[in-house]
């Protein structure tokens, strides 16, 4: 599978969120339908608009990209987006990119002039298959910026000869740069092969993008380039597509700040992927409060987590059961609605009704046969019975919820590093009071100052030191 990445010359916004996150939950669903996926996922180090603006900056352009591209891994994986299993990156597929133009050179698909390359689209009949656009439709398009010396206006860069202060790379057309098409073609097929199962993107990148990219490989190969594209809808802001005209973006840099990761999913996975989304300002705390109370219920059901499997005592059973089979119905139910929903073209808000109506239903249960179960002689015990159904409740809403990252084991993984940071306060303490002992001030000061600079102050007192985290961090 490989996904359009993004272009590191800024913070990614949530429109983009929204497509690298798809392309994440597609790659998830299939493993859990038991595929072994590959992902690659490309990142756009060299183009014009890095260019212009690490110009803008006085920073070069691979600085400039790093820094991007280090935001983006931060955002992502605090967003729960896996990384690809490649991120291959553009400059370091100059000599790939160059063998694939040369090979359309040779097959009269492509032509140099003075230095730039370009693609003859003119060569491919098959032009236009991907995005349906008539040949008059394509030539509008094209018209914004028309370069006198191509053949066709439709024709398009793979190569670009450099200007004055422009990265390059030597090529046999001179001193140059990749066009941004020609970076996919090459990326996809050097790390998936002539033919790639899926091929995903933004819907921005369907034209001219995508239909560049088949132009490219298909003519270079002779092969289907892709079997299966899918292309994630726009998210618009109040109705508006967002855009840098309407200064309407909303960045997963600044959305983190605010809200749950989780709740950020919620949103972005609660319309079909081909289907618009709006953003507007309730729809975040809608999403946050829909997660919260998807998170009640896995509260009120992790304590049954561990329940084994062992018979259940026939006495005891007798006093749920008929609420216990309801229950385990709605388990199958729900994984059957679930898996129908993600089947059907990875419909997520179907998947996330299922999941839900399920939460709604287990609250019910609980409550049901919550008062039975007090009455019970052992009342601190649960029928088995009852047990057993809501510690398999407990694991299939959680798997259901791990596909679409809409839950995290945060509790647990919170109390675990609140454990480790008592034990190594612990071991920091022993280590300060041995310097103590053996009148090495210098290190016991050391410790003192450097935790202070984290943020923790020790107090030493007659039956030993303490310390306390200060100016409200975590
Ligand atoms: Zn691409």
């Amino acid at each position: 599978m490989y996904s359009c990445g993004p272009t590191v010359y800024d913070y990614f916004h949530i429109g983009n969120a929204r497509t690298f996150l798809i392309s994440d939950i597609v790659r998830r669903y299939l493993e859990y339908k038991g595929y072994a996926v590959t992902l690659v996922q490309n990142l756009t180090d060299i183009d014009d608009k890095i260019i212009n603006r690490a110009n803008e900056r006085g920073i070069n352009t691979s600085q400039l990209a790093q820094k991007y591209v280090d935001a983006y891994f931060e955002d992502s994986n605090k967003l729960g987006i896996r990384a690809a299993d490649v991120h291959p990156r553009a400059t370091e597929h100059i000599s790939e990119i160059i063998s694939l133009i040369q090979t359309l050179i040779d097959k009269q698909a492509a032509y140099e002039i003075d230095g730039d390359v370009y693609y003859r689209v003119n060569h491919f009949a098959e032009y236009g298959k991907l995005s349906h656009r008539k040949p008059e439709d394509l030539l509008a398009g094209a018209r914004v910026k028309v370069d006198e010396r191509k053949e066709d206006a439709r024709d398009f860069d793979l190569w670009k000869k450099s200007k004055a202060s422009d990265p390059w790379w030597d090529s046999p057309w001179g001193k140059g740069r990749p066009g941004w098409h020609i970076e996919c073609s090459a990326m996809a097929m050097k790390h998936l092969g002539e033919t790639i199962d899926i091929h995903a993107g933004g819907h921005d990148l369907l034209f001219p993008h995508h239909e560049n990219e088949i132009a490219q490989s298909e003519v270079a190969t002779g092969k289907a380039f892709a079997r299966y594209w899918m292309h994630v809808a726009f998210l618009q802001v109040d109705g508006r597509r967002m855009g840098k005209s309407e200064r309407n973006f909303i960045f997963v840099h600044d959305a983190l700040q605010k809200y749950a990761p989780e709740a950020i999913r919620h949103f972005l996975l609660s319309a079909q992927y081909r289907h618009p989304l709006d953003y507007n300002p309730t729809s975040l705390s809608e999403s946050s409060s829909a997660i919260r109370r998807l998170n009640n219920c896995l509260d009120a059901l992790r304590p049954y987590r561990d329940a084994d499997g062992d018979t259940p005592d026939l006495e005891e059973e007798a006093l749920n059961d008929a609420e216990a089979a309801l229950l385990r119905q709605s388990i199958d139910t729900m994984r059957h609605d679930f898996e129908s929903a993600m089947d059907d073209d990875f419909n997520t808000a179907g998947a996330l009704g299922t999941i839900f109506k399920f939460a709604g239903e287990v609250n019910q249960f609980l409550a049901a046969t919550e008062d039975q179960s007090r009455l019970h002689r052992d009342s601190r015990q649960s029928s088995d019975e009852r047990r057993n159904v809501l510690s398999q409740a407990y694991k299939s809403l959680v798997k259901v919820c791990s596909i679409l990252g809409i839950y995290a084991e945060v509790e647990v993984a919170a109390d675990a590093h609140a454990a480790l940071t008592e034990q190594l306060m612990n071991l920091i303490l022993e280590v300060r009071q041995d310097a103590r002992q053996r009148e090495d001030w210098e290190t016991a000061d050391k410790i003192r100052n450097q935790l202070e600079q984290l943020n923790v102050e020790l107090q030493d007192g007659r039956t030993g030191t303490t310390w306390k985290i200060i100016k409200g961090v975590h």
